[in-house]
């Protein structure tokens, strides 16, 4: 008999109980528009915005209503105009490239290495055509930041950062988000913290913080943020920053300021599930796991690796025979969109050359979520199963 993993992909852990019991008291007060206080209250979300800010040692932090919100917020408090050129990553999610377009700019994708970064070679051709990189740490995967540092500040390009997979993570001690002018994270479901829905933006730069705090909604009732620039700087911008209304409420923030406290022992959690599997994948013929460099300190809520050159068949015939012993893979590679999984190739609003060697690895690219809901045990099993059937599909005994 073979092994079938019975585990559910999409299923979270239940929200903390503390998390439950901070949001009883904003149910029961009733007061959730972030700027609907009592005399003297600070609102749960201005107290998240302190929390987000000094774990990442960022100068300022706001909450925005979604991850995808805080991209398109931080691009304008960039200056991103309409028409222009903006820099991304081909292997990205969705919403990364939407948020480009939603702000009437263009996405210009930069492809992707066998290690699951942004390719440096190709970024540094497309320097000169942009003024803005929106870099995706997609799934995690952190790129060498000193040196893309040292290319965008050398071309003049402002860096943003898409750190919805890297909440918690660092490279070489400094955390995701701080490298760049502003770093953007989610707490949707699926990310590192869970409201449903939510974003944050963190910066050290005073005018596009005050820019965005405009944009994501503040009227003009900022001062009652603590994470946010002081008024001064809000006093040149509040009559022409338009309100782009995106605000987070308290009860989200109320649920995610106890799971930012547990972060750092959950990532632990996530690294432990990640590095069995990885364990249980090592030196199986014709799968690659993608190189992860020492400076890397990721929090892993995904799992992904390659099938480098496997023939289309070959590759469905892995997804089919692991689906049928109940581990669900996502492949990148698929002719049309599905799920989660589009390509760049499926962003038509953006007019793409071909990216030959991002295509290669997309189409041996399989992904994979590690809720902690599986125990280490599960993701023994997964390994297992996934190394039995790639044994089988190349015929290997
Ligand atoms: C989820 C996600 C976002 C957007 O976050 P939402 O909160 O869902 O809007 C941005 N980038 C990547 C890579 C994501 O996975």
């Amino acid at each position: 008999m073979s092994e079938v993993f019975t585990g559910n992909f999409t299923q979270q852990e239940p929200l903390p109980e503390a998390s439950i019991a901070a949001a009883e008291v904003v149910l029961r007060h009733g007061r959730l528009h972030r700027y609907n206080v009592a005399e003297g209250e600070v609102s749960e979300t201005a107290r998240l915005e302190e929390d987000f800010a000094a774990s990442t040692g960022a100068a300022y932090a706001l909450a925005v209503a979604s991850g995808g919100y805080a991209l398109g917020c931080a691009l304008r408090a960039c200056g991103v105009v309409p028409g222009e050129p903006v820099l991304t990553n081909a292997f990205t999610l969705a919403p990364v490239p939407g948020a480009i377009a939603g702000v009437g700019a263009v996405p210009v994708f930069v492809g992707v290495t066998e290690a699951l970064v942004i390719d440096m070679d190709d970024l540094a051709k497309k320097l000169e055509s942009a003024r803005v990189l929106l870099l995706s740490h997609m799934r995690g995967h952190i790129c060498d930041m000193d040196a893309l540092m040292a290319l965008c500040d050398a071309a003049g390009v402002t860096v943003i950062e898409d750190c919805a997979h890297t909440m918690g993570a660092r490279w070489n001690g400094t955390p995701t988000g701080r490298f760049g002018k502003m770093g953007c994270f989610s707490t949707q479901t699926y990310k590192h913290i869970n409201a449903g829905e939510g974003g944050l933006l963190i910066s050290d730069d005073a005018e596009a913080m005050a820019r965005a705090v405009l944009l994501s909604g503040s009227y003009m009732l900022y001062d009652h943020h603590r994470a946010a620039p002081p008024a001064e700087v809000f006093a040149g911008l509040r009559y022409d920053v338009p309100n782009i209304s995106g605000r987070m409420d308290n009860l989200r923030a109320a649920i995610l300021r106890p799971q930012l406290k547990a972060l750092t022992r959950q990532a632990g959690r996530w690294n432990d599930r990640y590095t069995r599997l990885a364990r249980g994948l090592a030196d199986v013929p014709g799968l690659t796991l993608p190189v992860r460099c020492a400076k890397e300190q990721f929090v892993a809520s995904s799992f992904q690796f390659l099938l480098l050159d496997w023939a289309a068949p070959d590759v469905i015939a892995v997804v089919d025979g692991c689906a049928a012993r109940g581990v669900a893979l996502k492949w990148f590679g698929a002719a049309e969109p599905a799920g989660f999984t589009s390509r760049y190739d499926s962003w038509r609003y953006a007019d793409t050359p071909p990216l030959p060697a991002t295509d290669r690895i997309l189409a041996g690219l399989l992904d994979m979520r590690l809720p902690l809901t599986f125990s280490l045990e599960d993701c023994a099993l997964i390994a297992r199963i996934i190394r039995d059937v790639v044994m089988q599909v190349r015929g290997t005994p």
